[in-house]
């Protein structure tokens, strides 16, 4: 038998899933495939251009469903499971309105990855602004903002399980970004 990996970012999936993923890490093939399917880092490197690009996927969907106070790469949220990002709800009476201060947080390492994956994350979490459990309604909605979210969530699970097992991020670009000192 072979360890597991420390944390299991596929739990849930299928075995045979699973196993077939960690035979691409061990072969170095899980590189190439999710390279050609995702050649290019996004260029959201700030917390400004991380706002305006939520509020362009919310201004397609949820366009009716409230101000967002706070859009907001975050280095220190864990990434574990459903915790790639965050999402807050808090309600305070403000005269006589109650008004609802919504807060999104991304994980710091979205930064260096693919739209997609990008994408996928701020779906999600823009999709708990109508749903606060991971219910049959909520993967709906994420479906219907992105209807390959859940390729798309396989993939990242396994592009993270790779990154935890090699600590070598695929979308790198610190190398090459003047703006990154
Ligand atoms: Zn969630």
């Amino acid at each position: 038998m072979r360890a597991k990996s420390t944390s299991n970012y596929l739990a849930g999936y299928p075995i045979a899933l699973t196993e077939q993923v960690q035979r691409l890490i061990e072969q170095d093939l899980l590189t190439n495939m999710l390279l050609q399917k995702y050649p290019h880092a996004h260029t959201v490197r700030s917390d400004k251009a991380l706002y305006d690009y939520v509020l362009e996927v919310k201004d397609l969907y949820l366009r009716n469903a409230g101000q967002l106070s706070k859009v907001a790469f975050n280095g220190k949220l864990h990434v574990i499971q459903h915790a790639l990002g965050t999402h807050t709800n808090i309600s305070r009476v403000q005269g006589t309105k109650l008004r609802a201060k919504r807060e999104i947080r991304i994980a710091e390492l979205f930064k260096e990855m693919p739209l997609e994956f990008l994408r996928m994350i701020v779906v999600h979490e823009l999709a708990h602004i109508k749903e606060r459990e991971h219910n049959k309604a909520f993967y709906q909605l994420c479906r219907h903002m992105e209807p390959d979210y859940h390729q798309l969530e396989f993939d990242l699970r396994a592009y993270l399980t790779y990154l935890e097992a090699t600590g070598r991020s695929l979308w790198s670009t610190s190398a090459v970004s003047p703006l990154n000192a």
